[in-house]
């Protein structure tokens, strides 16, 4: 097994998980298999209780896991499937030392982050790595060098860098590298920030810096002095319109040859398949077609919490040839017909996206109404496909009080738990996570936009459409055309031109080059509303 530990200095936010991505990808073109470990130095045994407004949005992996957004760039960038194992926290490291110290396992021992927590990191790893079957391992050290929290973590890695062959281990630092007023590249950040590592007893084989154009050589000569790594393992990782260019551009500035050359892996190169994705896009941006979305949500000052929404609609976009241009509307602000009317007007596609609590839903509800009413094309994700069911019972099926009954007690819980979640009582137990199959009916919209009519996707949620109210939604011309036994998965209006929402979550699927049905369809829907709209 080669292990590459992909470090950060100077600040956080720099991309190390776009370069540990980007990395992976540019090995997988060489023929490698490739997996990715992400540690989160916090102490939540995972993302699952962490609210989006901090840490962007929580992945839902198949087995349910909820984790660091990172490994949905891992799951995109690499096209593989991750478990909850992908993701290592402090604080799951931390109980499974003291379940290990109260089991005896220590032997009477006194329990030490140095050897205890750090071997407890070390098998982990190795364990995670061997069982997923690949070759390489890139493991990211979430968190910037010199932060309290990533110190286990860090001295984990010096012990791997000297058990592990040289061949077998490469550390990857990321840096910033600033222009100053002058124009020049200025390289004290990094040099301080290897500095600090090399004083946790880390030597960094490769760095990476941040950049808005490519480092002189002159700049990465100066690196390679001061930080003892060689000219061609300086990469510039510098700014370009889209995270799917940084394989092309580390494959450009060597990075796979001087990985290869470390590795000894054999000269097999094929970055077309990737290649011919970025160039759709450029191609795309020159042709300046494009759909407007509007994704009216709650957490939208964080474009991190919809991060696989962007995504996929990204896409959806690249298949169908345009590009889909994002607005984020906060849902809070539709108050009033006029003001639903002026927000959104001039988009080709809504969607609501999941969420949890009341806050907002009054103004994602009348979005809904608006999309519906107006022959928008609408996609509803969890939540906001809950919100459409209960726009429909308030407004077609005339139940004007109808609601989830997350929100509270109301005559009309469209939206309920069903009776057998009713007597439980640990809220964290009771959440459906991961995947689950639907059955999808023969002919409906959600069946021919998948082909099949049995699908598997990811979920997270609690509350379910209750089944007492479907006759007559189906009577009024609301049908669920995708099911798992008593729990509706799709809801569709066959009248409308696309209205479409589902239980779970198709953005944790979607790839690049394979764009999740529902997301196609509605992406396709949205521009052919654009050309008889406006005839532009
Ligand atoms: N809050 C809703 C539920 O628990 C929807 C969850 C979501 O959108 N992820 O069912």
């Amino acid at each position: 097994m080669k292990y590459i530990i992909v470090t950060g200095g100077v600040m956080s936010g720099l991309g190390k998980g776009i370069t540990s991505s980007s990395i992976g990808r540019i090995l997988k073109s060489k023929g490698c298999r490739v997996t990715a470990i992400k540690i989160d130095p916090y102490i939540n045994i995972d993302a699952g209780t962490m609210n989006p407004f901090q840490h962007g949005e929580v992945f839902v992996l198949e087995d349910g896991g909820e984790v660091d957004l990172d490994l949905g760039n891992y799951e995109r960038f690499l096209d593989t499937e991750l478990s909850s194992e992908h993701n290592i926290t402090t604080g799951k490291v931390y109980r499974t030392v003291i379940e290990k110290e109260r089991r005896g396992d220590y032997l009477g021992g006194t329990v030490q982050i140095i050897p205890h927590i750090t071997n407890e990191i070390k098998e982990r790893i190795r364990d995670v790595a061997e069982r997923s079957g690949a070759e390489i391992c890139l493991i990211e050290i979430g968190g910037t060098v010199g932060d309290i929290e990533s110190m286990p973590f860090l001295e984990a890695a010096r012990q791997m860098q000297r058990e592990e062959a040289a061949g077998d281990f490469a550390l990857v630092h990321v840096t910033l590298v600033p222009t100053d007023t002058q124009g020049e590249q200025k390289t004290k950040p990094t040099q301080h920030s290897v500095k600090e590592l090399r004083e946790l007893g880390l030597y960094p084989n490769i760095i990476v810096t941040r950049c808005a154009s490519t480092l002189s050589l002159a700049v990465k000569e100066k690196i390679a002095l001061f930080c003892d790594v060689p000219t061609n393992a300086i990469i510039s990782a510098y700014d370009v319109d889209d995270v799917y260019h940084v394989p092309l551009i580390f494959e450009q500035e060597g990075l796979s040859d001087y990985i290869a050359q470390r590795f000894g892996l054999e000269e097999r190169n094929d970055q077309s398949g990737w290649r011919r994705l970025v160039e759709q896009m450029k191609e795309i941006e020159k042709s300046g077609k494009k759909v407007d979305i509007a994704v009216v949500g709650k957490y939208i000052n964080l474009r991190d919490a919809y991060t696989s929404i962007r995504e996929s609609l990204k896409h959806a976009g690249i298949a169908y040839g345009c590009k889909t241009n994002i607005e984020w509307i906060d849902s809070g602000g539709l108050k009033s017909a006029p003001a639903v009317m002026r927000a959104l007007e001039r988009f080709d596609g809504i969607l609501v996206p999941g969420g949890f609590g009341e806050r907002g839903t009054d103004g994602k509800i009348a979005a809904i109404e608006y999309a519906r009413e107006n022959d928008v094309p609408f996609l509803g994700l969890c939540l906001g496909m809950q919100l459409a069911v209960v726009e429909f019972a308030r407004n077609v099926l005339g139940f004007a009080d109808a609601n989830s009954s997350e929100f509270g007690k109301t005559a009309h819980p469209v939206i309920d738990l069903l009776p057998e979640q009713h007597n439980v009582t640990d809220m964290g137990g009771s959440m459906r996570l991961g995947n689950y199959e639907a059955v999808l009916t023969e002919n409906s919209l959600a069946h021919r936009l998948y082909g099949s009519t049995r699908i598997v996707e990811r979920h997270r949620h609690r509350y379910e459409v209750n089944p007492a109210y479907i006759d007559q939604f189906e009577s009024k011309g609301m049908i669920f055309s995708g099911k798992n036994k008593n729990r509706m998965e799709i809801v569709e209006i066959p009248s409308h031109r696309f209205f479409i929402g589902c239980q779970f979550h198709p953005e944790f699927r979607s790839r690049p080059d394979n764009p999740a049905p529902l997301f196609r369809g509605f992406v396709e829907a949205a521009g052919g509303a654009r050309l008889i709209q406006r005839k532009d």
